[in-house]
């Protein structure tokens, strides 16, 4: 199966949604992939801040093969020991008493966020601009970027998008008929966007002033991402609604939503469900991930490996690069030309895949298994990737 014929087959029988995929893939294992033609990259994209163990973790593989030749599907009218383990253990990771909601998605993490919040009673929702939380219709709704919403419009509302980062702008569009204020602690799709110090805790004081419901959408940098089991740790923020997703099941699909005090209790039997939530396989391999995560250190790990990148980078000076902005290993390298898509190429024929997510952001979110070679070969091979696409002079 070459490339080409493969890509051929993918254009007629697939909807043209995503647009033609960059590569075929054959074989994963560790931070390493393999395309059709057997050339072999870093996979520092993780399937977009997913496989958080890497590819073909043998713990993750263990795991899910011993839940699906124990028990697998069993739907909702009955109950397997994951799915309560793991619901304790995000609560117990999260440090406070609360409820979970499984899903299979963020978007759909995001849906019971939403559903929760119209249940309180209150009318508006506050959003950011630049935000992604889904593409679902509500999801959809909450999300802070005009292109993806126009042609699905009119979406569920009202919802109001106010600059992201922006405290004042928090204090005069959160009010006391306002349900739910949602936040990505680092705008991840948009750039990787870190808000101000201390924009977390203002919007934690000024929704407990209205009564409003804060929901931390930690679905791309929870688990691990930055560091920390929630981003919102970092500064000690307790949300009332907290989504997650991604690094959770490790490349398994899964959604959770984490709800605390009132907010918890909002969903009653028969306001909300999904014919998966709480599979048992994908509850097992989330566990695995968990324990993965804790046995092997690696919320230290990654954040010492995102400093290792980080520093690495800036010492390049390079001047194609304007800012390195994130937090563990979610790292947004900003350039000063919009030339992200070709860099993105560039890279991928050095053997590195990495995200174009803006036209000048390129966004890092490797598997938190990351080693210092996996890292000090980006890092020798940056300039090179670089200087490509560098409009003056070659860096002396
Ligand atoms: C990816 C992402 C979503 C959507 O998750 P899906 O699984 O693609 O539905 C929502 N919010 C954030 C912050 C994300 O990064």
């Amino acid at each position: 199966m070459t490339h080409s014929t493969l890509t051929r087959r993918w254009q007629s029988a697939m909807m043209d949604n995503f647009g033609t995929p960059r590569l075929p893939l054959v074989r994963g294992q560790g931070t390493r992939v393999w395309d059709t033609e057997g050339n072999e990259y870093i996979d520092l994209l993780a399937g977009i801040a997913v496989n958080a163990l890497g590819h073909a973790h043998p713990a993750l593989v263990r795991a899910l093969t011993d839940q699906a030749t124990t028990l697998g599907h069993i739907s909702n009218f009955f109950v397997a020991e994951p799915t309560v383990t793991l619901a304790e253990r995000l609560l117990t990771l999260s440090g406070r008493p609360g409820r979970v909601y499984f899903s299979n998605s963020g978007a759909e993490a995001n849906e019971a966020a939403f559903k929760i919040a119209r249940l309180t009673g209150r009318p508006r929702i506050v959003s950011t601009q630049g935000a992604f939380h889904g593409r679902t219709m509500g999801a959809l709704a909450l999300t802070g970027q005009p292109p993806k919403r126009a042609p699905f419009l009119p979406l569920p509302g009202p919802v109001d998008y106010i600059p992201y980062g922006d405290t004042e702008a928090l204090r005069s569009a959160v009010t006391d008929d306002t349900a739910l204020l949602i936040l990505e602690p680092i705008q991840g799709e948009n750039g990787v966007v870190v808000p101000p110090p201390g924009y977390l805790t203002a919007a934690r004081e000024i929704t407990k002033s209205t009564g409003t419901l804060l929901a931390l959408d930690e679905i791309q940098t929870g688990i691990g991402r930055t560091g920390h089991w929630f981003a919102a740790q970092a500064e000690g923020i307790e949300a009332d609604v907290v989504t997650l997703a991604k690094g959770l099941g490790g490349g398994l699909p899964i959604g959770a939503t984490l709800a605390f005090d009132k907010a918890a209790d909002l969903l009653a039997p028969g306001t909300h469900g999904s014919t998966f939530s709480g599979n048992p396989i994908v509850c097992a391999a989330a566990l695995a991930v968990l324990d993965t995560i804790e046995n092997e250190g690696l919320l230290a790990h990654a954040k010492r490996m995102g400093e290792r990148l980080r520093t690495g980078i800036e010492f390049l000076s390079h001047p194609s690069i304007s800012e390195v902005r994130g937090a563990g290993l979610l790292m947004g390298i900003v350039l000063t030309t919009p030339s992200a898509p070709q860099i993105q190429q560039t890279a991928q024929c050095k053997g590195f895949l990495v995200n174009a997510a803006t036209p000048n952001v390129i966004r890092l979110a490797p598997p938190l298994i990351l080693s210092n070679e996996d890292a000090d070969q980006f890092l020798t091979s940056l300039p090179s990737i670089l200087n490509t696409h560098h409009d003056g002079p070659p860096p002396t």
